[in-house]
């Protein structure tokens, strides 16, 4: 899971505070769905320093960072970032996603620090 902070309008900034490496609940290669007490131990830490969860990120170990039609029916939250990491190649790929009524939109990432 990801956190990070919201603007005065409830929406997250896109800016990425803290992440929290779950457990995969499907214990699948295919398909995943965050561990319920990881996450609840994501969302009380994340409301601990004032931020909110804002979006998820996983793995696409075999084909493109793009998301899957089970992506897209899982994208409950329209506020969520949808990060894949593509481990396809030799380079891991990482892309970042809204998806909002089933619709893909793709979001420019900076990492920096
Ligand atoms: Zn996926």
């Amino acid at each position: 899971m990801l956190a990070g902070p919201m603007n005065g309008a409830a929406e997250p900034t896109g800016d990425v505070s803290q992440v929290y490496p779950c457990r995969n609940a499907d214990a699948s290669a295919r398909t995943y769905t965050v561990e319920p007490r990881d996450l609840l131990r994501a969302m009380r830490d994340a409301e601990a320093h004032g931020d909110d969860i804002i979006g998820v990120w996983h793995s696409h170990t075999h084909t493109d960072p793009y998301p899957s039609p089970t992506d897209v029916r899982q994208a409950v939250d329209p506020m969520w970032v949808y990060v894949i990491v593509s481990l396809r190649d030799d380079a891991p790929m990482l892309r970042a996603y809204r998806i909002r009524d089933g619709v893909i939109a793709e979001c420019s990432v900076v990492i920096d620090g």
